[in-house]
């Protein structure tokens, strides 16, 4: 027997009756809105040789921690899910195989929004209308491979049918970016924008930490073993970034720690964190002053600044050894704002021609520190509801906490943050859905006129991002 499905037209609306027909009317303002997507990890590779997705397993299995990470906490091993080792060892190779682990273990994700975004993708992107499962998988794995076979599919094509207008990939700043040169010399209308992400030169705990600073000196010609060297040589891959449209620098440090120190003291910092001799305790403090140093860059260059915080990497040594980073084994942990960032807020806070967006995985901070903190100095904004929080529950969350004290306008539209481009507008259809709930909620409490949770609506959806990251 073949289960059917299709996306309800009321997903994620309240159910009560009169906030449901609210947020039908608001989300019918917003549902067709471009995509702007300043924050992710696509391969701008894709959409420059713009060559056929290979097969269902490798586009949307394999790339995706969200899905393996669920399947491994159920003991499956992430070989037989095509995970490539570290060590070169053999993996599953066979697609077929791969989608049919997934397809067994599917029920594993009800309730959870990686179900909601895949079965957006199946049903709005491939056109799937029965439900995944052991029985129907071949006829899945078939039916999409056939759609990526087809010209319809290619990367570039999917990029127009999703309608996004922008889209920001992330680089280190040694990366000679060729793929978004090949893209702006091919002509194509797609807009897709590197993003300069200095963690592996700014963090002396980052593996290869003193190769990167040497390359980075080679790159740029200046003497990176002196302070003032280094800060040129990271303000001259800034300003190569910008050339090549990058409008937004990212910053994944585990804390929000910032430092202001003397210019003596981050020398000495840096020649310890190029010997290797510097402590943890150390290597926070130079963390810190390099977001410091990025801000003063980004005041100079125009560059939004992005931190997000929270976010305890790598967590199982074992899959780390194995399978490398990003593995889908980060946790969040506690964090600090009010006096992490004081050091940084103290110098530019005040200083309008800054924008740092903050994004973090410590759900409990965006009511006690992040909302007042972004509800007060001109320079921060709040990044969206984040990984575990970029569910639905952890959406409303976000607003709940944080609207009443930094209002909507402090708040910086959504990102996705993907890896997985298929389920970019799921993601987005998401969002877009549970911010017209909520504002549904406070114009069916006369909190909000309609024509006001209207604009809302739009500025949540698409003009507030395009504003706070200069797209
Ligand atoms: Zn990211």
């Amino acid at each position: 027997m073949r289960l059917n499905f299709e996306l309800n037209e009321d997903r994620l609306f309240p159910s009560d009756p009169v906030q449901r027909s609210i947020a039908r009317r608001l989300y019918a303002e917003v549902r067709s809105l471009p995509i702007v997507s300043p924050h992710g990890h696509t391969d701008p590779r894709w959409f420059a040789d713009n060559k056929a997705f290979s097969d269902p397993a490798s586009l949307l299995v394999i790339p995706d921690h969200y899905v393996y990470r669920m399947l491994y906490s159920q003991g499956v091993a992430l070989e037989p899910l095509g995970i490539p080792r570290v060590d070169g060892r053999p993996v599953e190779r066979d697609s077929r195989k791969i989608w049919r682990l997934f397809a067994r273990n599917w029920y594993l994700f009800r309730g959870t929004p990686t179900q909601m975004w895949f079965n957006h993708v199946l049903s709005e992107v491939f056109g799937v209308s029965e439900r995944l499962g052991p029985k129907s998988a071949d006829r899945i794995y078939d039916h999409i491979g056939e759609c990526l076979a087809s010209p319809a599919f290619l990367p570039r094509a999917l990029f127009k049918r999703f309608h996004i207008e922008v889209l920001a990939t992330t680089e280190s700043p040694l990366d000679p970016l060729p793929h978004h040169r090949k893209l702006r010399r091919s002509g194509w209308g797609g807009r897709i924008v590197p993003t300069y992400r200095p963690d592996p030169v700014v963090d002396p705990e980052s593996a290869g930490f003193a190769g990167n600073v040497m390359d980075l000196g080679k790159m740029t010609g200046e003497d990176t073993a002196t302070w003032q060297g280094y800060l040129r040589a990271l303000s001259n891959r800034r300003r190569f970034f910008a050339k090549h449209g990058a409008t937004a620098t990212d910053h994944g440090h585990a804390s929000a720690a910032t430092s202001d120190l003397p210019h003596s003291y981050c020398e000495s910092l840096l020649r310890k964190a190029l010997e290797g001799s510097i402590t943890p305790a150390e290597a926070e403090e130079f963390r810190g002053q390099m977001l410091t140093e990025m801000a003063q860059m980004s005041i100079e260059d125009g560059l939004v600044m992005q931190l997000h915080p929270g976010s305890f990497r790598n967590h199982n040594p074992s899959i780390f050894t194995d399978f490398g980073r990003d593995r889908g084994a980060d946790i969040p942990v506690r964090t600090d704002y009010v006096h992490s960032l004081k050091p940084l807020l103290d110098r530019f806070g005040n200083d309008r021609r800054l924008t740092l967006i903050l994004f973090t995985l410590d759900e409990s901070t965006y009511s006690r520190e992040l909302a007042p903190l972004a509800g007060h100095y001109p320079a921060l904004k709040l990044g969206p509801a984040w990984w575990f929080y970029d569910s639905p529950e952890g959406m409303r969350f976000f607003r709940e906490r944080t609207t009443e004290t930094a209002g909507f306008y402090n708040t910086v539209g959504f990102n996705d943050d993907t890896r997985a481009f298929p389920s970019i507008p799921a993601r987005h259809d998401m969002a877009r859905r549970i911010d017209c709930a909520f504002l549904a909620r406070l114009v069916a409490e006369h909190r909000l006129e309609e024509d006001e949770a209207r604009e809302v609506a739009i500025d949540l959806a698409y003009r507030l991002v395009k504003q706070a990251y200069k797209l």
